[in-house]
């Protein structure tokens, strides 16, 4: 079971369904958040327990700086926006998934 997250900033910058967690059909992927340390894009990036493991290094799509893994508590914290650069961009649970 997982979480559904959703990113939201004051600047009007906003991203949905990121999940995080496993699915009940698939114990072998799990779904982790990943961030961009240079242009701060959130990425969902799945996890295969097989063949990756948590540290494996993971880099942007976009700008191809490494991404920090983000935990599962950061939801009361708030992160860089990719949209405007400030620290303002804040994750809630909007729902759960299995
Ligand atoms: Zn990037
Ligand atoms: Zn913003």
């Amino acid at each position: 079971m997982g979480n559904i997250y959703q990113a939201k900033c004051p600047c009007g910058f906003k991203q949905i369904d990121l999940l995080q967690g496993y699915g009940i059909n698939s114990r072998d992927i799990s779904y982790e958040l990943y961030q961009c340390e240079n242009c701060h894009m959130l990425v969902n990036y799945e996890l295969n327990q097989q063949v990756d493991s948590l540290f494996k290094p993971v880099h942007c799509p976009e700008c191809k700086a490494s991404m920090i893994r983000l935990p599962s508590e950061t939801v009361q914290h708030q992160h860089p926006c990719p949209e405007c650069k400030k620290e303002t961009l804040t994750l809630s649970i909007v729902g759960l998934w299995d």
